[in-house]
């Protein structure tokens, strides 16, 4: 497999770092991932444009330009003759430097890119999973999709621990998003999910079903839901680049409904496939 190192490409076996790199000592980076679909990438404009914002609000510069990264993206897939359903994930630091918190000066950041085969989760997207609520202890920068994952890592072993899939946060029972995907609560035919603050991340799945909302006429409410809400739900589910569109069908071993996916989403599932070019 050929990996993207900086702008060149490499076999993965000879992508090595020095142990003072920034990405590893301070976790101070961004990074991406996008879908492939039969070797197609599904919303990489969306992801390139976020990993810029990630960037410029930490204020790394990245050493390519929006049009010439989109090159390399593409270029990678190609070298790998990427026919199947997979993942690339990307990620840019600010460089290998002496250990100091301050920007180290003259260092270019340091970015590599490479292509995993991934399944679609056909049981999951059809069944739906469970979920459990967990405080949302993360810091006020979380539009920002930086290396520092550390309290989503943990959320996530909590969830994994208890057999569920996810984990649904919240801060003082405002609800936010999951530990890696966006989350959205159906009442009366009203899609309800948190705005798109500093407080969570502006997820490219949720930015399609907005626009898939508002194809299907279905009323899309960016307003926080409570955890007090989720009880008295007509349909949950959650949104991410690996999960895609998938249903909720329990929180804290409590059943949404009669625990089926709901139309709605379902709705969303059909056209995030039509969208994809995957139905
Ligand atoms: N929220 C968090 C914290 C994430 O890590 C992710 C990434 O997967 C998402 C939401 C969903 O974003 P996207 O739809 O761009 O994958």
């Amino acid at each position: 497999p050929v990996v993207l190192s900086q702008s060149k490409f490499i076999h993965r076996d000879n992508l090595s770092y020095p142990f003072e790199e920034r990405g590893l000592q301070f976790g101070d980076g961004v990074y991406e991932v996008i879908r492939v679909y039969r070797g197609t990438y599904h919303l990489l404009k969306e992801h390139v444009d976020r990993l810029f914002r990630s960037a410029e609000a930490i204020k790394l510069a990245l050493p390519f330009t929006n049009e010439q990264l989109i090159a390399s993206l593409l270029e990678l897939l190609k070298r790998n003759d990427m026919k199947t359903d997979g993942k690339v994930y990307l990620q840019a630091t600010r460089g290998s430097a002496p250990r100091d918190h301050v920007f180290p000066k003259g260092v270019v950041a340091n970015v590599y890119a490479y292509v995993q085969n991934l399944d679609r989760n056909l049981v999951n997207l059809q069944q739906g999973v469970s979920v459990l609520t967990h405080e949302d202890i993360r810091w006020e920068y979380c539009f920002i999709k930086s290396l520092n994952l550390l309290p989503n890592v943990l959320a996530k072993q909590t969830a994994k621990e208890k057999n569920c899939y996810e984990a649904i946060l919240h801060k003082d029972g405002k609800v936010t998003e999951c530990s890696s995907s966006n989350v959205y609560l159906v009442k009366d035919g009203t899609i309800y999910t948190h705005p798109t603050t500093k407080q969570i991340l502006h997820g490219c799945v949720r930015m399609a079903v907005e626009r898939f909302a508002k194809d299907l006429d279905i009323p899309f409410v960016e307003e926080a839901f409570m955890l007090d809400d989720i009880q008295d739900a007509d349909e949950l589910f959650l949104t991410s680049t690996t999960s895609e569109v998938l249903p909720i069908i329990t929180v804290d071993g409590e059943t949404i409904r009669d625990g089926k996916p709901g139309s709605i989403t379902r709705r969303l599932q059909k056209a995030y496939e039509m969208d994809a070019n995957i139905s």
